[in-house]
């Protein structure tokens, strides 16, 4: 149960004076529902109101604060005229401009003759410098009483920062006295606040640089927030560990028989993964591993060997895979060693329907399928294993943490091995992974070559596809990959679909379209027709993003990829070059570009590390842009800033597992205080793994 001292953070929005249910929907929108979550939307700029320019030197356009006298009110004389009041310094004039106003208010806050402090946006209209609706109008004995400096909030469209303002003052208000959870010798040494002063100081900005994520404050917040995340993972890690699993260790028979049957041999990486997978197999604890391979690394296999490890000892494995497309090709790469090592596979996905997928359930059960590949629908309840022993789960980034914990029910506690083709960079790793153990694979096979990239005006279009038609017409095959559109399925539809219209003229029947509002059936008839060469171009939504493997193709061009992610970028060059020709990626970009843009497409010519383009994918864009937030299974902090506070991740990492290690329940005064941190960030899931103190 969440500590009573939290309620007021998880009341509604509506719980907070002067937010009715007009504004509670937009601050739910800007913020979220919640206290908390107005609590953590911290200014994304300021305002600072220090200088007073004279209006001669205040630029239009901007925001300025200027002494001037008041020299004559300018009522209305037609209905629709706004209401207007001249005003002047030595070295001009300036109308301040209201409409549907108060005029008695106006009066008394403008009494002709007097001097005025006024603030607000400086335009230019018909010719007149003008302010409309002043954010300030003060005497100038009380000036005083306007902040100088003032935070920005992110905000949406209704909202004003002045309510949004109001909203976090009152939520201010409402922030209770907290037991400290951090060590008190860590918080003197680093010079951080408490929590609520933190809280207010984040808030009350005194000088520009305030909003810095180095401030003290800022640290102190974002130490909060790393250290719930640290310490949520750590205890679920620690809860696994003593949930005994139980030893898997084949005799090596039907790997052997693999390994002939397989065309190479593995890379070394490749080996160093699979003996760390096949040392945790054979430990009594259960096994959860991540295995971290950039696009082509040759992950599948790894998994491969491991499942025929657990069929060796008499068990069952099962694949798990994002798509069906994926799931299907997991079955075809593997289904000819396995034939050869004499194991039995099947698949099941969510088109399998009655009595097939009865039989096909029956067979599973008895344990006669000793490989299952399949998506999401491996995990249905009526599916039951004989005896399940690895579940591998492709592609994780597509999963959180919870469906991790989730799958791992099914079976008597098996052992799992969870692999990304998305290069993370280590600090988000951490976040995500924390409760895992990593095997990476950085080498590629031998033999591969790397993508020639290029980036190309959007204006050079005509260009790009008279190439893919000569190369269509050599007998190449061609993703063409049109713009991901704010997220939305039906606009990235459009695209598509248009960009498959204007090649047809050029391409004729051989241009085919794939998008994620296909069914699965329809799908997976244009893929098949694009891997068996009936098709040469393949234009595509993002759908096409993950994992899927066609050797032939050899060009891959992108369209708005500067709308894309690097690390997604990195995977769609990746299902190019798998044969043996030249491979070529073409970034078409709408410019211009930004300096952050440019860097990034940079990167991408520059380098076919994975790694390193998630690294710097993340220095220049921070944790929140870099895989895209829908299909993130990554936690979104409100106020941690992985880009600049990775050395702090480090710190909460290690803090929380000493804390694990000395206070596995959490019984200790400090222990008691990090249980009400993981309740202020939600980590009641971890929690509950905690013995009842
Ligand atoms: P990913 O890591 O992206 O899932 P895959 O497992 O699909 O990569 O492997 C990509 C391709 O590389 C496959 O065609 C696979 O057969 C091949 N491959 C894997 N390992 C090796 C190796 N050691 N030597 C040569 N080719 C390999
Ligand atoms: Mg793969």
């Amino acid at each position: 149960m969440r500590p009573e001292i939290l309620n007021p953070l998880f009341a509604d929005v509506t719980a907070l004076p002067g937010v009715g249910p007009k504004i509670a929907p937009l601050i739910a929108k800007a913020a979220g529902p919640r206290v908390a979550d107005v609590l953590f939307t911290l200014p994304a700029g300021l305002i600072d109101r220090r200088a007073r320019p004279k209006l001669a030197d205040a630029p239009f356009g901007q925001l300025a604060t200027v002494e001037v006298t008041v020299d004559r009110h300018d009522p209305p004389r037609a209905r629709r005229q706004p209401y207007r009041v001249i005003c002047s310094d030595e070295t001009g004039f300036l109308t301040l401009v209201f409409f549907h106003p108060k005029e008695d208010y106006l009066r008394r806050a403008l009494p002709e003759g007097t001097r005025r402090i006024v603030s607000g946006r400086i335009e230019e209209y018909g010719g007149v410098r003008q302010m409309t609706h002043p954010d300030h109008i003060v005497d100038p004995e009380k000036a005083g009483d306007m902040p100088l400096i003032e935070p920005v909030y992110p905000l949406t469209a209704g909202l004003s920062n002045t309510l949004m303002r109001k909203a976090v003052r009152a939520a201010l208000a409402r922030a209770p006295v907290v037991p400290e959870w951090q060590d008190a010798a860590w918080l003197a040494r680093r010079g951080w606040p408490g929590w609520r002063e933190a809280l207010r100081a984040v808030h009350a900005p005194e000088t520009p640089d305030a909003l810095a994520p180095t401030r003290p404050e800022r640290q102190r917040l974002a130490y909060d927030e790393l250290l719930a995340n640290q310490l949520a993972l750590a205890l679920i890690r620690r809860a696994r560990i003593k949930s005994a699993g139980r030893p898997v260790r084949g005799d090596g028979r039907l790997r052997a028989l693999a390994a002939k049957a397989l065309p190479f041999a593995l890379t070394g990486d490749q080996r160093r993964a699979l003996e760390e997978i096949l040392a945790d197999m054979a430990a009594p604890e259960r096994m959860v591993r991540l295995v971290q391979g950039d696009v082509g690394s040759g992950k599948t296999v790894v998994a491969l060997l491991a499942m025929l490890n657990a069929v060796e000892a008499g068990a069952q494995a099962a694949m798990m895979a994002p798509t069906e497309i994926l799931a299907r090709q997991h079955l075809e790469s593997c289904a000819p060693v396995c034939a050869a090592a004499g194991v039995a596979v099947d698949m099941l996905t969510g088109r399998d329907k009655g009595a097939a997928r009865e039989e096909k359930l029956a067979r599973l059960a008895s344990g006669e399928i000793q490989i299952l590949f399949g998506t999401h629908a491996l995990f249905q309840e009526s599916v039951a294993f004989r005896d399940l022993a690895l579940v591998v789960v492709d592609e994780q980034h597509r999963f959180g943490v919870h469906q991790r914990m989730a799958l791992a029910q099914k079976g008597p506690r098996p052992d799992m091995l969870v692999m990304t083709a998305t290069p993370i960079p280590r600090t988000l790793a951490l976040t995500a992974y924390g409760d895992m153990d990593a095997s990476l694979i950085r080498e590629k096979p031998p033999g591969r070559k790397p993508v020639l990239t290029r980036t190309i005006p959007v204006e050079r279009l005509q260009e790009v596809v008279a190439a893919v038609r000569r190369a269509a017409d050599a007998g190449e095959q061609i993703y063409w990959v049109c713009p991901l559109v704010e997220e939305s399925d039906a606009l990235d539809l459009v695209a598509a679909e248009e960009r498959h219209e204007a090649l047809k003229p050029h391409l004729g029947e051989r241009v085919g379209l794939v998008h994620g509002r296909m069914s699965a059936a329809e799908k997976d008839a244009v893929m098949e027709a694009f891997y068996e060469g009936r098709l040469s171009v393949l234009v595509a939504t993002t759908v096409i993003e993950v994992g899927v493997n066609a050797p032939n193709a050899t060009i891959m061009v992108v369209e708005h990829a500067e709308r894309f992610g690097l690390a997604q970028l990195h995977q769609l060059r990746g299902r190019v070059g798998r044969g043996d020709r030249r491979a070529v990626c073409l970034l078409l970009y709408q410019g211009p570009l930004g300096e952050t843009a440019k860097a990034r497409l940079k990167i991408l010519r520059e380098t076919d590390d994975g790694f390193r383009i998630a690294e710097e994918d993340l220095r220049l864009r921070g944790a929140g842009d870099l895989l895209g937030a829908a299909q993130s299974g990554f936690p979104q902090f409100r106020i941690a800033d992985l880009a600049a506070h990775g050395e702090l991740l480090a710190a909460a990492r290690d803090d929380a597992r000493l804390v694990v290690e000395k206070d596995p329940d959490l019984k200790s005064a400090r222990g008691a205080a990090l249980r009400v941190l993981l309740y202020l960030f939600s980590r009641d899931d971890a929690v509950r793994l905690l013995r009842a103190g």
